[in-house]
């Protein structure tokens, strides 16, 4: 069952476009990462999907309703758990979730009785009786969290949750996560750890200037780079360049190579057999390989694959 459908997505700031044509559509309880380096559009794309801003065109749909016709009905479906802490430092747990629960219009009983199963669910329940400033960052994050999921959303939209927090905090959050994820709760993470993907995402995708570049299942995601993406510098007689790289890419187990400058870049299918070819077929043309470097087979060599560019340059 479909509970988020974006088409199309667009927005644009002083006649830039930072978002530009973004379509997707999310399953119930599915984990969706949008990967992305800085400035890639990310928070501006969660920022339209939960109504926050409203996008210079495209369509939203939650559970079936249009965002435009219905917001203040999909503001009670959905949470939010955005990249800065929006607390009150002089307030301890109880009174800041009892603040944020106001907001949703539930009533005292049911208030109270979810502050304290969400502060249970978030592991604050020890400490809740003290003032958000006593608490570590991890904490506060913890507590941002529980104030987005007091009237149960439909849809949880994280953006960077674990950004600057302790370990423990961050495998707690990951842990809250898969359940919320296995109670049903669709759940749309932001994020420009590619190992955060790994570990926690059904399904992954890639962003960058504001587009979607790939989106798949992580695992068909790292198929496509193979056995990872292999360079090095040629070195030899420049005129051989050429049909030495003909040669490569008539290997059986390279999949692409490509030239610029004296670096050859190569996506490998089978890196144990590929790398005795290659050096054979240097030896033959009379090049040789200087400075190998081997990538292996991950959403960051697959992001440098499509842009060029590190996910976190
Ligand atoms: P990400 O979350 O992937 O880091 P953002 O969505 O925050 O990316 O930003 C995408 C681009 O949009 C950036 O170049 C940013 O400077 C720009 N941007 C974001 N919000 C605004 C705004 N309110 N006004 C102008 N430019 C903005």
């Amino acid at each position: 069952m479909i509970t988020l459908r974006c088409e199309n997505l667009i927005k644009s700031f002083n006649h830039t476009m930072v978002v530009n044509g973004i379509s997707f559509s999310l399953e119930k309880g599915e984990i969706f990462g949008l990967l992305g380096p800085n400035g890639a559009g990310k928070s501006t794309t969660i920022s339209m999907l939960s109504c926050q801003i409203r996008p210079t065109s495209g369509q939203i749909f939650i559970s079936g309703d249009d965002i435009q016709e219905n917001e203040k009905v999909i503001k009670g479906k959905i949470g939010v758990v955005p990249q800065e802490i929006a607390l009150y430092d002089g307030l301890n747990a109880y009174e800041n979730l009892h603040f944020f629960g106001s907001l949703y219009s539930m009533s005292k009983p049911r208030l109270t009785q979810k502050v304290k199963e969400v502060l249970e669910r978030v592991g604050l329940t020890e400490r809740a009786k003290e003032p958000v400033r006593n608490y570590s960052g991890g904490m506060k994050r913890r507590l941002n969290i529980a104030a987005s999921i007091l009237h149960d959303p439909e849809v949880l939209f994280m953006d960077e949750p674990t950004v600057g927090i302790d370990p423990q905090s961050r495998n707690h959050i990951y842990e809250l996560i898969r359940q919320m994820s296995n109670e049903g709760m669709t759940i749309l993470y932001t994020t420009h750890y590619m190992e955060e993907v790994n570990l926690l995402c059904d399904r992954a995708a890639i962003m960058d200037s504001g587009r979607i570049l790939v989106m798949d299942s992580i695992k068909q995601l790292v198929s496509q780079v193979y056995d990872g993406l292999l360079s090095f510098e040629l070195e030899g007689d420049q005129d051989r360049f050429d049909t030495v790289l003909q040669k490569l890419r008539n290997l059986s187990d390279i999949a692409e190579a490509d030239l610029d400058k004296q670096v050859v870049t190569m996506l490998v299918k089978d890196s144990k057999n590929a790398l005795k070819k290659i050096l054979d077929c240097l030896e033959e043309h009379q090049c040789k390989m200087v400075q190998l470097n081997i990538l292996p087979p991950t959403l960051e060599t697959l992001f440098l694959k499509l842009t060029g560019k590190k996910l976190r340059e």
